[in-house]
């Protein structure tokens, strides 16, 4: 925690004082660019690998990146998309998975999550996306490929939620499936066939 509280000295002493205008400029609005669904996990930074600035990325992040299917339940996840594309009127989504990612490699292990209750129910809301590991192509390993696959599931969950319908219908709204690998700094995109490649 230490290293953390000397961090927001460094950035009140150093870092925002050069960029004061821009941030007093954030006090008028957001005019997000994306609204991007990525796990929690502390390895993904996306304004670094987006090359970002504040007020430019809406974001839903959870174990996973999973939007789960639409229904009548209060969700986090619902509620951050209604307001990204009703609200803020953000043109395109992206689902953005990860290699290494935990939540996934849990998800393709039956039982390794049984002493996490939540995390197991949470994951459990896309085991769908086990089915969908062979219509996914542009990647070796097991579970980087089922993180692509998720990224599928995630993209058709999205579509079933009323917002999203409507934007797609419009015209208004695209969606787009990415999975990061933080090893190599690289972002692979898929197309309509789930096949990914390096953008
Ligand atoms: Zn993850």
């Amino acid at each position: 925690m230490e290293s953390i509280l000397e961090g927001i000295d460094r950035f009140q002493k150093s870092v925002f004082p050069k960029r004061r205008e821009a941030f007093e400029a954030l006090g008028g609005g957001q005019q997000p660019k994306i609204l991007l669904v990525t796990c929690s996990d502390s390895r993904i930074d996306p304004s670094m690998f987006t090359q970002t600035d504040p007020g430019e990325i809406f974001a839903v992040r959870n174990a996973g990146n999973l939007v789960a299917p639409h229904s009548a339940a209060p969700s986090a996840e619902a509620a951050t998309i209604e307001y990204g594309i009703e609200a803020l009127g953000i043109p395109d989504i992206v689902v953005c998975g990860h290699t290494h990612c935990g939540a996934m490699a849990a998800l393709g292990q039956r039982g390794s999550a049984d002493g996490l209750p939540s995390v197991k129910a949470w994951i459990e809301t896309s085991t769908a996306s086990l089915d969908r590991c062979d219509e996914v192509s542009g990647f070796d390993d097991d579970l980087t490929r089922l993180v692509a696959a998720n990224v599928c599931q995630q993209l058709e969950h999205l579509r079933g939620h009323p917002s999203v319908a409507k934007g797609l219908e419009a015209g208004t709204l695209r969606l787009h499936g990415w999975v990061y690998d933080f090893e190599r700094g690289d972002v692979y995109a898929c197309d309509e066939n789930g096949s990914f490649s390096k953008v």
